[in-house]
């Protein structure tokens, strides 16, 4: 992480931390809230964090299981579980939808039937445009149909919508899942132009360092 980008963190209060996927620690003067809950594996680890960083709330971008791993642990723990209603039957596992390993939806059902799931009533519906605790929820469909991101003074969380991948120059670029990591690409597509468009000083991705909004805008102007 750049220097620029980590004091540009440190003054919007987000701390983030690797669980297989990025969980985002999220302070403002409404509230503090924690987003994604990292792979299984790193349960304990996710309980821990709870305990320490004492969130008002959890969101989850969406249900993939290393985003959506640890709601589980939340949801015991007495905390709201915001997610898009779309995610919602994932989260309660009253679907297995889960488009890892590629080109392998039974064995993909198979490893979601594996996860804890949220309880119905631990489940909390948010939407574009609803505020949470100071940052604004954005609606980044494609990757998966009920996506969301939060976007606070310039820095947007953007799950799945955008990546971090190695340039091959030592260097990192943004990059898009591949297809078969979509629900939808050619909405995935419009998602990463919609970001490239906005007004944006940082972007963080579900996976990997935070990027400049150059670096998305270089993948957006990509057809495919
Ligand atoms: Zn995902
Ligand atoms: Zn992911």
């Amino acid at each position: 992480m750049t220097a620029l980008s980590a004091d540009l963190l440190s003054r919007e209060g987000v701390q983030i931390r690797r669980m297989y996927a990025n969980v985002f620690l999220l302070s403002s003067p409404q509230g503090r809230v924690i987003v994604d809950s990292g792979a299984l594996p790193y349960a304990p680890a996710y309980a821990r964090l709870l305990r320490q960083f004492r969130p008002d709330a959890v969101l989850v971008t969406h249900a993939h299981v290393d985003h959506a791993g640890g709601a589980f642990v939340a949801a015991r723990s007495g905390l709201p579980v915001l997610a898009h209603p779309l995610e919602h039957a994932q989260l309660t596992g009253q679907r297995h939808e889960l488009p890892y390993p590629a080109g392998n939806p039974q064995l993909g059902a198979i490893i979601s039937r594996l996860h804890p799931k949220v309880p119905a009533h631990a489940l909390t519906a948010v939407d574009a445009g609803q505020d949470v605790l100071g940052w604004e929820v954005l609606h980044l469909p494609g990757h998966s149909h009920g996506q969301i991101g939060l976007l606070r003074n310039g820095v947007l969380i953007a799950a799945d919508a955008v990546l971090s991948a190695p340039d091959g120059r030592g260097g990192m670029r943004a990059a898009l899942p591949h297809a078969p990591y979509n629900a939808d690409h050619a909405q995935a597509l419009q998602t990463i132009k919609h970001i490239a468009d906005m007004d944006l000083r940082l972007i963080l991705p579900g996976h990997g360092g935070p990027l400049t909004p150059e670096q998305v805008r270089e993948r957006a102007e990509r057809p495919t």
